[in-house]
Formats: C-alpha cells, structure tokens, sequence
C-alpha cells in the first residue's frame, strides 16, 4: 500500500478543513487535506459567510480577493410570519469591515481557500480521497487509511484531524461518544428557478405548520422547507401535487415554476442533528468543525463556527508545531478554548428549535408574531444583539500567527 508522510492530516475538506489547511500552510507547517468528493459542487452546505468569518479573512489580507467571488450581501433580516413582516436583525453596526452577510455558495468559498491555500509549497490537497479509519500505535494516533483515485493509501501524520462532517468516520473509527442534543425537524432542499419579477430576497415565511426559506443564488431559489422530524412519509404520501401547491401557497410567485419540481429526485432530504462529543481529542487525533459538534441549521451559523474552530486550532498550534510536536495539553486546550462558544450557540438554537420550530410545525391555526420580534420591529436599535449573535458569535477569533 503506497504511504505518504506528512505533519498534519486533515480528513474533510469543508470549511473547516480546508481553513486550517490553509492557516497551517500559510505558518509552514506541511499539511494534507483529504475530500472524499471530486470537487466543491455540492448545493446542500449552506451559503452563509458571516462578520465574524469575513474579518478573518481582513486580518489575513483576503477579503477584498474574497468578496470578488459572486456573491449577495445582506445588512439586515427579514422574514414574514403569518402576515406580518418583519424585522430581525440589522448587522450594519457591527465593529468589523463587513457589516453584512455574504450569501456565497459554499463551492466558491472552498474553492477560494483551496486557491489560496495551494500558493503555500506546505500545502497538499488530495482529492477523491476518502479517509476510511485511522492507524494507530498503541493509543496514539499516527496516521489515516485512506482510499484514492488509485486505490487504498495510508497518511501518517504527526497530528490527524477530524473535519469530516456531522457523519464523521475518523470520529466513529476512534469510538468517540456522540452527545445527541435532538433537533425536532429535518429539511427539504430544492431548487427553482427565478425570474426577473420575483421580490427581492426576504429570510423566509413562517405560517401555519410552515416554515419556508428562500436563498437568492443569482439565476435560481435555494429553498428549504421545513419538516417535522421523520416526517418525509407523510409529505410523500400527500403526493408531489400536493406538495407544489404547498410552495406555491406559501410564495404565490413560484407558482408558475413549481412544476420544475419533476419527481421526488428533486426535493432532498436533508436529516438535521445537533450534537456534540465529550471529549475532542485523543493521543494524535482532534476533531473540529461539525465532527466535534453537528449544528442546526437555525441561524445559518454552522460554517462559521467550523472556521472559527479553524483560526483556533491554528493560533494554537502553530507556535508549538513549530517547535515541535502538539501535545495533548495543546489538544485539550482546543476543546477548552470552543466547548463554551458551541455550548452557548447550540443551546440558542435547541431553544430556538423548541419554543419556535416546533410550535410553528405543530400549529394548525394562525401563527402570530412573538413579542419579542414585534419589539425588534419597534425599537431598530433592538435589532443590534440578533445581529451581533448570529454575525459575530460567541468568542470570535482572530488570526494570531
Ligand atoms: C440543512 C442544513 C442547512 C444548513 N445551512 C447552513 C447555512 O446556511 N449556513 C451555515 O453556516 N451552516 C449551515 N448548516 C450547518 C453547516 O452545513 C455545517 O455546520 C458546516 O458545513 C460544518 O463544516 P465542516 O467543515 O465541519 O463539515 P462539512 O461542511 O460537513 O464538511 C466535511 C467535508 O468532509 C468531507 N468528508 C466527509 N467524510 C469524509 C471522509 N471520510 N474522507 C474525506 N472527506 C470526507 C465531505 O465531503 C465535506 O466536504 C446547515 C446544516 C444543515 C443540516
């Protein structure tokens, strides 16, 4: 079996993944990332690049690079419920050079950071490569099993990181306990096309027993419905016809495309789960990003926590990968470092999830817009701590190396 060596062996090439393969080539420190995919093209990831995630990229000197890649910038948020408009959040008083939100497709994101990246000699990206265990000494973790293009191949690597996803393998390879948190819902993804008459982009609609979202990419709709969890039965026992009307209901303007929706094939089932491991980290290995803890949906602040858990480990590692090898002291202050931010947003989004998913999906009758939004609709300085929540997070991080 051929058998690469390199220092760090990154498994996923997500946002998390490819951030700190890039931070970790940037400081000189070889490194490999492995994506089990051939490419970045794949729409079900979430389009949102936040504050918190754009100041990185000014303190690294790339955002101007960055926001020349196609893009739609959001300053505030909006959404309808029942038949109320409203507003939610206003991020232009934010203290970065962002004050908005990118809604960028997250293959342009990666492909940014995977551009970026290969301009560091440090840098190694191996496509089509699917890491399949982990190699261990005794304890300590030395290496990733891997299969590529040409078959079955084995990294060994001082330190191996875990940044392959909510379905991590290198997380279950290492027989890690996964703390389920529970998430009520599950989500359709589909896509239609737009037209030039369509309104400008609005967060989503929230009605009776609905939740629907709508994301601008440019010549078509990214939308996700909201579903109960478990729930993909029902909707496909009512029918496809039953389903396109809903969509047409809920946007009257779809309705003369709903038929694009052909079969099934095209409406995704998208299972979500909001989770968390004990411990992130054994002898040789850590896992980050989704690996280490699945995040909702809600708040789309999922990949922004996966690069913010990137900028960490690096400012962390670096200075003593440079001297050396990471310890395990290096490894646990990580895990201590992100456990708390992880903790306050995914219990944000758990509260979010019960007292507002799923009364929505539950009701049957007219929803009404909660007090507290109706104060974020009366006093616009309100809107400030959404905006500062979701767009800058809890303990945003800053590039150190
Ligand atoms: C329905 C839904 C919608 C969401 N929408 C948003 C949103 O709008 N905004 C937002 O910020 N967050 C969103 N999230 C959350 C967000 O997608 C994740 O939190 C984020 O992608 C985590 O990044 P990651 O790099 O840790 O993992 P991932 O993005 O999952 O990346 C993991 C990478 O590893 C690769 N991989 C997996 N297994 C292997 C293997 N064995 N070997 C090699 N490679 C492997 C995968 O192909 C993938 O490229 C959403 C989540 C769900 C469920």
């Amino acid at each position: 079996m051929p058998e690469l060596t390199t220092r760090c062996c990154i498994a996923g090439g997500g946002p998390a993944g490819m951030m700190l393969g890039f931070l970790l080539a940037r400081a000189g420190i070889d490194v490999t990332v492995l994506e089990k995919h051939g490419d970045f093209l794949r729409d079900f990831r979430g389009d949102t690049v936040h504050p918190s995630t754009m100041q990185v990229m000014q303190e690294l000197g790339l955002l101007d690079a960055f926001l020349a890649r196609p893009h739609s910038e959001v300053r505030t948020l909006a959404g309808q419920i029942g038949d109320d408009q409203v507003q939610l959040a206003d991020f232009t008083h934010l203290p970065v050079q962002a004050k908005f939100v990118a809604f960028m497709p997250q293959w342009e994101f990666l492909d940014f950071l995977a551009a970026e990246a290969r301009r560091y000699p440090a840098f190694h990206l191996l496509m089509n490569t699917e890491a399949t265990g982990i190699v261990r000494d005794g304890d300590l973790v030395t290496g990733v099993a891997a299969t590529g293009p040409d078959g079955p191949q084995s990294i060994r690597a001082e330190l191996v990181i875990a940044a392959d996803g909510r379905h991590s393998t290198l997380r279950d390879a290492a027989g890690f306990q996964v703390v389920d948190r529970g998430a009520p819902m599950d989500v359709l993804w589909l896509r239609l096309s737009k037209s030039p008459s369509d309104p400008g982009q609005t967060l989503g609609r929230i009605d009776a027993g609905r939740i629907f979202v709508m994301l601008d990419r440019d010549d078509y709709w990214q939308c996700a419905y909201v579903i109960r969890k478990g729930g993909i039965d029902e909707v496909h026992a009512k029918g496809l016809d039953a389903f396109r009307d809903e969509i047409g209901r809920l946007a009257p303007y779809l309705r003369d495309r709903v038929h694009e929706l052909a079969s099934w094939d095209d409406v995704k089932l998208l299972t979500v789960a909001v989770n968390r491991l004990d411990t992130w980290f054994r002898p040789g290995l850590l896992c980050i990003g989704d690996a280490a803890h699945a995040m909702s949906p809600v708040g789309g602040v999922g990949i922004n926590l996966a690069v913010q858990d990137a900028v960490a480990s690096a400012n962390i590692l670096v200075p003593r990968m440079r001297a050396g090898k990471a310890t395990m002291e290096n490894l646990r202050a990580l895990q201590k470092r992100r456990e708390w931010p992880t903790r306050m947003t995914q219990g944000l989004q758990i509260a979010v999830q019960n007292r507002v998913i799923s009364n929505v999906l539950r009701t049957k009758g007219t929803v009404k817009t909660p007090w507290a939004v109706k104060l974020l609709g009366r006093y616009p300085v309100l809107r400030r701590l959404p905006a500062r929540i979701i767009g800058m997070g809890f303990r945003p991080e800053h590039i150190r190396h």
